[in-house]
């Protein structure tokens, strides 16, 4: 076998979920959006920006965002994600890996992601040096079905690839 698995370009899938709590916006792909709910976790709560690190740090296959900022060290509470996701794309690039493209889908019944996507992917374009035509970012409602769709929190799963530099 030996060398087979050198290729020059991977791709990584990441998932993140985070639930609703008291407050009056989210943050998603680091843009501050107007909402009736918050997201809470330890950090803030930035599910795009957890999916994307995960996918990216997937593609390179250099573990997860959990090993990489785990939630038992105090000082990634409250932490910003965009910061986290372009500390994932510099551990990537040191092990030769450049990011591609990004694709991401947002399930949730609310906010609406449409009037925010292009300010999401301008965002994320610029944390992880992508133009921002290697960014997509879609919406979807889950149909009123389970968790999400008693509007309980939101998911999102995002793919990534990466070429060797
Ligand atoms: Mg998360």
């Amino acid at each position: 076998m030996g060398n087979t698995s050198r290729v020059d370009s991977r791709v990584g899938i990441g998932y993140d979920s985070h639930r609703f709590g008291p407050g009056d916006a989210l943050i998603l792909g680091g843009v501050r959006i107007p909402a009736v709910q918050a997201l809470v976790g330890h950090s803030d709560a930035d599910a795009i920006c957890h999916a994307v690190t995960d996918a990216l740090l997937g593609a390179a296959a250099l573990g997860d965002i959990g090993a990489l900022f785990p939630d038992t060290d105090p000082a990634n509470k409250g932490r910003d994600s965009i910061a986290m996701l372009g500390a994932a794309v510099q551990r990537a690039r040191d092990a030769g890996w450049i990011p591609g493209n990004v694709d991401i889908t947002v399930i949730c019944e609310e906010p609406k992601i449409g009037p925010h996507r292009n300010a999401i992917r301008a965002r994320l374009a610029a944390a992880i040096g992508l133009d921002v035509d290697a960014v997509s970012v879609k919406g979807k409602t889950n149909e009123g079905m389970g968790w999400i769709g008693r509007n309980e929190g939101i998911a999102v799963i995002a793919v990534a690839s990466v070429t060797r530099r």
